[in-house]
């Protein structure tokens, strides 16, 4: 190890924080020590990917560099392609004059999202209707494998977001409306980033080591409260509901060692979360004792003003001083590193503050070993999309069906299935289409339509390979209800949802099953036993349907792995799955939450029906 360097005298140096072997108080201090203004700035700062390079990270000591929603290398890049950018931005960073690894961060909120052939998990909603933390910690240790296969050390996950309003263009995103279930999901952090040793001083970040990575929660705090379910709005709840609801999964995850948390774009009581001292400083950092690094959001901090970027100086000043570590710029970092030394300088922004964010930076660095090991190697590659990861992605899509009728009366179930039938139709617009399955923040952003955008197996596909061969499938994605009367169908299988959607672009003040949803519905369910299967984010109108609809499975974003819902709806498995939101009647209830005086739910929060697996 290079931890003796040649001083100034000509002497042999013992290097500090060079040295693995020194406490990381010391390495810490040593290195703080040694940095000038420039190089602690350019450590706060993380820059998108397609921004960086190696000279860039050498210029300015760029931190952090991240792939924002669907930034990536190049379409359908190898894990070997990923693995390469990375090094090469690390290798700028540590060519600088004190060699400070930079720490590359991505979106992988249900499985490696972003990459092609990586195993697409469920979205959280239907992890929260699993009622599986022990599942979903696995679910993390995978996602950790594939995110460290493409050399990437930190995912932005989880989103520990609790939803009180299905409006809101990010429901899936939370596992639940209610805390208790949220909290119980941070174990996925100990899957990300391993297990906390039990001698941990509380609030210290951890990372096990090579094949896991940083974690964060997101988005801090009350993300999910807004009103109307407004993305990025305004949350007006007192402190004591604040705190109740919103608060606690943040207490897990810091226990759990939590390396990073990520501020909302949304206010609470018209304060700003990326520019609340109290609520970051106060008490994240002092009261609940979080010592890893809090990163703001994509451009949060212009959105401290209205319109956003109206005043970039005291954007920065009102966020630093509110305590945020790493500011995710992520494109104009000129302009970011101008105006916080400007600052700095002119004392609007004490040394203190920058000392405290450069500290905290550094131990998630030091912690994960980032110092000894900068560069990854291709030993990981093999995980991404491994048939272990997609067969326990399986098993969480069986987990989160949750089934919400079952024939007309409980002595004439429709479920499960037989898979022996002269003929079957499969329809719907969701049937065969991955993409569609998969949902928002999968290759893209936005997400997309099709099956060619990644591997994985459709409903349809699904189906047909789990019924009898002698079975006929019939599949039509859109058939009019002469076509279903005219043909002798032993019962059809209706797959119908929700098309892909990410933030404010999924904010829905109708939440209705889009077109042809519903009147395939009505051609199929009107002439033959049906069941329809909702692919959707979150509870949808379904209300006027459920008379006529012989059996309903809410199937949420299942993801790359299809088979999961043939393997229930034919009973090898049973369903299990719980609402872990509640299932409104009309629209015009909502916000409506367990709990609530006007309660009045079509599904409460908690139900779901059960089959039993049948004997093969
Ligand atoms: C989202 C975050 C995400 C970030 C980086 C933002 O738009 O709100 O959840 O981590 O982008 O992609």
């Amino acid at each position: 190890l290079l931890c003796f360097c040649l001083a100034a005298s000509g002497k042999a140096e013992h290097v500090k924080y060079k040295d693995p072997k020194q406490p990381l108080n010391v390495r810490i201090k040593d290195l703080l020590g040694r940095m000038t203004l420039e190089e602690k700035i350019g450590q706060m700062v993380q820059i998108d990917r397609a921004v960086a390079s190696a000279e860039v990270m050498k210029k300015y000591f760029i931190g952090s560099v991240l792939s924002g929603g669907g930034s990536v290398p190049a379409p359908k890049a190898s894990a070997k392609t990923w693995l390469n950018m990375v090094n090469e931005f690390q290798k700028g960073s540590l060519s600088t004059r004190l060699g400070i690894p930079m720490i590359y961060g991505i979106d992988a909120v249900h499985g490696h999202n972003n990459v092609y052939k990586a195993t697409i998990f469920p979205h959280n909603i239907g992890l929260g209707a699993t009622r599986d933390p022990a599942l979903v910690k696995k679910i993390g240790a995978a996602t950790a494998l594939e995110v460290r296969a493409t050399g990437i050390p930190y995912a932005f996950a989880p989103c520990i977001a609790v939803c009180r309003d299905p409006r809101w263009g990010r429901c899936y995103e939370s596992y639940s409306e209610d805390h208790k279930i949220v909290q119980a999901m941070t174990e996925i952090i100990s899957g990300l980033q391993g297990d906390i040793p039990s001698n941990s001083l509380k609030g210290f970040p951890f990372v096990a080591g090579k094949k896991h990575v940083a974690a964060c929660a997101k988005h801090y705090v009350g993300d999910g409260g807004t009103t109307r379910g407004i993305n990025e709005n305004n949350t007006v709840i007192d402190r004591n509901d604040l705190l109740s609801i919103h608060m606690p999964a943040y207490h897990n995850s810091i226990i759990k060692g939590v390396s990073t948390v990520m501020t909302s774009y949304s206010s609470w009581n018209g304060v700003k979360n990326h520019a609340n001292h109290e609520m970051v400083t106060n008490f994240l950092k002092k009261t609940l004792r979080f010592r890893g690094f809090v990163i703001s959001d994509w451009e949060g901090i212009d959105r401290i003003t209205s319109p956003p970027h109206a005043n970039y100086t005291y954007s920065i000043q009102a966020s630093i001083n509110a305590g945020l570590d790493m500011i995710m710029v992520p494109n104009n970092y000129t302009e970011f590193i101008d105006g916080l030394t400007y600052l700095v300088k002119n004392k609007f922004i004490p040394m203190s503050r920058i000392d405290d964010a450069v500290k905290r930076i550094l131990r998630v660095k030091f912690v994960m070993g980032l110092f000894e090991d900068p560069l990854a190697d291709d030993s990981l590659v093999d995980q991404l999309g491994s048939q272990e990861h997609r067969e326990l992605a399986r098993e969480a899509v069986r987990k989160s069906l949750v089934l919400l009728k079952n024939g007309n009366s409980a002595d004439a179930p429709l479920l499960p299935l037989p898979k022996k039938a002269p003929k079957i139709l499969v329809a719907g617009s969701h049937a065969n289409n991955l993409g569609y399955q998969c949902g928002g923040w999968t290759i893209e952003w936005q997400g997309l339509g099709g099956n060619n955008i990644t591997d994985g197996t459709t409903i349809l596909t699904a189906i047909k390979k789990t019924v009898d061969p002698k079975t006929k499938v019939v599949y039509k994605e859109k058939p009019d209800a002469e076509f279903v009367k005219s043909n002798d169908f032993s019962y059809a299988i209706v797959v119908v949802g929700e098309y892909p959607y990410a933030e404010t672009n999924g904010d829905s003040l109708n939440l209705t099953i889009p077109e042809p949803g519903p009147s395939t519905i009505g051609n199929v369910c009107g002439a033959v036993k049906c069941v329809v299967v909702i692919v959707s984010g979150r509870p949808v109108v379904i209300q006027p349907y459920v008379r006529y609809i012989d059996a309903i499975v809410a199937a949420w974003l299942p993801g790359s792995e299809g088979q999961g819902v043939a393997d229930v709806l034919f009973g090898d498995y049973g369903f299990t799955g719980k609402l872990s939101f509640t299932w409104f009647k009309t629209v015009d209830q909502l916000p409506m939450n367990v709990g609530d005086s006007h309660y009045d739910p079509l599904f409460p929060f908690g139900f779901g029906l059960t089959t039993k697996p049948t004997k093969a």
